[in-house]
């Protein structure tokens, strides 16, 4: 009998969102997000405030990242982010970079680099975002990007100082678990 089942991978996540209610939405959506049985939580990093970017006339989003252990495969994991945010009153369209109520992006799946017209692994902008950096790097500072084959912590150091501010804050999903 040929065992079908994928083998888990880890998997980092960013989870944000700068409309309604947002710690609301990213709790919510980090545990619609591992209800699924075939998505295992490992790790969440601390949320910060965040300053947007690219589209910098909107609110200040609130950011965290997770690391999860999960047995779909990376298209499939996609697709299951896109119905956690939709699920959450994320609106189809609206403007590039704008305001949302969830947005997840697969960060990281293992050391998988893809390239495809749905899904590019590891995500395109990572390197040049510190409100995902960060939160990476208070789970695991050691992860290396597979691509260009330095560590997230290195990358964090190379964003210029006082570029993107970032508020750590105190929040938690305490009230939402
Ligand atoms: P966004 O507005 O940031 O949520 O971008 C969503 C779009 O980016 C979707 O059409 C996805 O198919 C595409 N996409 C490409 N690579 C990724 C990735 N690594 N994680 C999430 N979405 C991605």
């Amino acid at each position: 009998m040929t065992n079908t089942e994928p083998k888990p991978s880890w998997a980092f996540i960013s989870v944000g969102a700068n409309l309604g209610d947002r710690l609301r939405n990213c709790c919510l959506g980090i545990a619609t997000l591992c209800a699924d049985d075939r998505v295992r939580l490992a790790a969440r990093a601390p949320f910060y405030e965040t300053e947007p970017v690219d589209y910098t006339d909107q609110d200040w989003f609130l950011n965290t990242a997770i690391k999860v252990w999960t047995r779909l495969a990376p298209l499939d994991l996609l697709s299951h982010m896109q119905a956690v945010q939709a699920a959450l009153g994320r609106q189809a369209g609206g403007i590039r970079f704008g305001p949302r109520t969830l947005d997840l992006d697969i960060i990281f799946y293992g050391d998988l680099i893809l390239k495809s017209e749905r899904l590019i692994l590891p995500h395109p902008r990572l390197h040049k975002r510190r409100f995902v950096l960060q939160p990476i790097c208070d789970i695991d500072p050691t992860v290396v990007h597979p691509a260009l084959g330095v560590d997230v912590k290195t990358l964090l150091n190379q964003i210029p100082e006082g570029d993107q501010t970032i508020q750590p804050c105190s929040f938690d999903c305490s009230s939402f678990s």
